[in-house]
């Protein structure tokens, strides 16, 4: 039977553009969207920006525009990527839409109806100047232990202790500078406590939906007792916040959070009105299954609230939340603070094949929540020996002779055992896909296609070709040849839909479904000509990829200011590697354009130390950089700095020139740079090392 599947990912916040962590979500539940299409399921695929909260308020504000207009100027550029890479949602909305504010509005009226919300008065922060009560991160101090300067509200970076914001010295807005002052004002809660939310929930996650990992967290908060037990939900905002208004409460907004994850209902909504697809009827038929792909940073509200506010309003409740882990590069965490790791927008402006990535994070992708890691060394290998060396080899060796001795048709197939033999991995392989064990289900297909070649090894159509005598054999063995081709591309169709379409057309038929391997190409068959399917990926191409682009400097200092929603409110995946900004981004400036007022406290952000070049060296095997060791007063750091093509490394050693030295590490080809110096340059090519004055010592702080 047909299956009915409403499949979602994580909605990215709107503040920012897509990072390596998005990309690989999406691949995940691409790959699975597919292989289910490929299965005849029908599938609705959607996303949306998270559009709402306090962060992209202030972060709109700061360059002068509407929140709406931030919202639609960084979604805008989401297509780029997700068409870059192949991701096939169905539809893309955003959660600042009618039929967002029309169902949270919704949901509320019937949590409230079901005696679900409450209200009570809540003593907060808030900022005299701006007018608006403060979230923990944007209150500063000293920290009440050990008496550092400048610690956030609810943990000290220097001794580590963790504290809530009314206990910070001389505490203070880092949005004005203003002394916040206690206020109260009443909020809006959802009772998840409640019993009937609770034995809900209980029943809910018994019923083996979730991962086990995932469920035994889950079950965990569910049974938490003392200071640990199940909290009720905080769920409005005072105004000023942008978000959607609480029905007949002046003034009070949905918490960002509340109205996210009913993005995922809005869109689909949306994508039905235009389909002229039955909204209410889909999802209310029992045979229709609803799956959240998310991080693992948000299994707390994909697990709890999220499932409780539907049951509870009458809506359907998911059926499976599959979890992922991060994706690491060289086994280094990437985070905001870190900051190691792989422009999605670089990757591809390089040239870079997305199918390569989609196959490389398919090959390490299983059904734990457990992280990924990028390693450059295994990227090109399994590029290279198994999807160009194993996979496209077969076609490549056998096409040209059916081609060019038989007139482009195919015999038919014996069929051969190792034929048989692949066409039999088609019920295993499909089982891994269904679920989400890729990594297996890629070295099934990658022992098929071994078989394919040992296969070709074996008969040697090149040999045969040399002997008239052999032709009709030559004729079975590419056919053969081709047939197996043909099954390997129905498996890794899911991974590589580009280039399955490629095969299609060279093949010459309609596009592949899964059931198609239980067929073979019939007798008298026509392809087309080969043309060469995949080129391997050339080392440079990585080095590319790590390394920082021309013009580095004034680029690259701009990450500084790149604000994230941070804390508990970051969705998923919380990671964030540092994009490189593109001519065609929103977000960039050209080297003489004004950027955007920042507020003093942004630019106090920025660690600048004057470094003295102890050591400069040519690095082997790149084109723009220099490996400079700087020594900063108390510690010597490396640095990868992109001046090569301005300086010979011997005049620099014993210079003075700033740096930034809380830069977040940056992991490179060549190694890890750990900051970043300060050159100017402009429109005409030269780039000048900043110098300070004579009289300056290494580690002078520069404000
Ligand atoms: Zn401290």
């Amino acid at each position: 039977m047909k299956r009915k599947l409403f499949v979602t990912t994580a909605l990215p916040y709107a503040n920012g553009s897509f990072h390596i962590g998005h990309i690989m979500e999406y691949i995940q539940a691409d790959i699975w969207v597919r292989f289910q299409r490929m299965q005849g399921n029908e599938v609705h695929f959607v996303c949306a920006d998270d559009a709402h909260g306090a962060p992209i308020m202030l972060k709109a504000e700061a360059e002068g525009i509407t929140p709406q207009q931030l919202v639609a100027r960084i979604g805008a550029e989401r297509k780029q990527y997700l068409d870059g890479f192949h991701i096939g949602f169905d539809n893309w909305h955003s959660t600042d839409s009618p039929e967002n504010t029309e169902l949270s509005q919704d949901i509320y009226r019937k949590l409230k109806a079901a005696g679900l919300i409450y209200t009570k008065p809540v003593e907060q922060f808030y900022d005299p100047v701006k007018g608006m009560f403060l979230a923990d991160r944007y209150i500063k101090g000293e920290c009440p232990k050990c008496g550092a300067k400048d610690q956030y509200g609810d943990a000290c970076e220097v001794c580590s202790s963790v504290y809530a914001p009314t206990d910070l010295v001389n505490p203070y807005s880092t949005l004005s500078g203003a002394k916040p002052v206690l206020k109260t004002s009443e909020h809006y809660f959802f009772r998840l406590s409640d019993a009937r939310c609770v034995e809900f929930l209980r029943e809910w996650m018994g019923d083996e939906r979730l991962q086990s990992q995932v469920a035994n967290k889950a079950k965990e908060w569910l049974d938490g007792e003392g200071d640990k037990a199940l909290g009720d939900w905080d769920i409005s905002r005072d105004a000023p916040y942008f978000g959607i208004p609480i029905p007949d409460a002046p003034d009070k907004y949905f918490y960002v959070w509340l109205d996210a994850p009913i993005g995922y209902l809005a869109s689909f909504k949306n994508y039905c009105a235009k389909k002229g697809i039955d909204f209410a009827g889909f999802l209310a038929d029992p045979n229709t299954e609803q799956i959240h792909f998310i991080g693992k940073d948000i299994i707390y509200f994909h697990t709890l609230f999220w499932p409780a506010m539907l049951k509870f309003a009458g809506y359907k409740v998911p059926d499976n939340v599959y979890v992922h882990g991060f994706i690491t590069v060289s086994g280094e965490k990437m985070s905001k603070s870190r900051g190691t790791g792989i422009s999605p927008l670089r990757y591809l402006e390089i040239g870079m094949n997305p199918e390569w990535l989609r196959y490389y994070i398919a090959a390490k992708l299983n059904s734990n929540v457990e992280d990924l890691d990028f390693n450059p060394d295994d990227f090109i290998a399994r590029v290279n020996s198994d999807l160009v060396g194993k996979y496209i080899n077969i076609a490549s060796r056998c096409a040209g002779f059916i081609g060019k001795r038989f007139g482009g048709r195919l015999r038919a197939p014996a069929p051969t055992a190792e034929l048989r033999e692949i066409q039999l991995r088609a019920g295993l392989v499909r089982e891994y896909y269904e679920a989400r064990e890729y990594g297996k289900a890629l070295r099934e297909v990658m022992l098929a296609a071994d078989v394919a070649n040992q296969y070709v090894d074996l008969q040697k159509p090149w040999e045969l070709a040399k002997h008239s005598t052999r032709a009709d054999y030559l004729h079975e063995v590419c056919s053969e040849a081709l047939n197996m081709f043909r099954l390997l591309t129905v498996y890794l169709k899911p991974v590589l839909p580009a280039l399955a379409a490629e095969v299609e057309r060279f093949l010459d038929i309609a596009p592949m479904q899964w059931a198609d391997a239980e067929s073979f190409l019939p007798a008298n068959h026509a392809i087309q000509e080969y043309r060469h399917l995949m080129t391997r990926v050339d080392e440079k191409q990585l080095d590319a990829l790590f390394e920082i682009p021309e013009s580095a400097p004034a680029k690259e200092r701009k990450k500084v200011s790149d604000t994230s929603k941070a804390g508990s409110q970051s969705h998923s995946p919380a990671i964030s590697a540092p994009s490189t900004p593109h001519p065609a981004s929103p977000g960039h400036q050209a080297p003489t354009a004004a950027a955007a007022t920042i507020l003093i406290d942004d630019f106090a952000k920025i660690d600048l130390r004057v470094a003295k070049i102890v050591k400069a060296e040519q690095v082997e095997g790149a084109d723009k950089l220099l490996k400079l060791t700087l020594d900063i007063g108390s510690e010597q750091r490396t640095v990868f700095a992109g001046i090569k093509s301005a300086y010979d490394p011997a005049t620099l050693e014993g210079r003075l020139t700033v740096m930034v030295a809380n830069l977040a590490p940056r992991k490179m080809k060549f190694g890890l740079s750990q900051g970043m110096i300060l050159a100017a340059s402009g429109e005409a090519p030269g780039i000048y090392l900043l110098a300070p004055d004579s009289g300056a010592q290494p580690g002078m702080k520069v404000k």
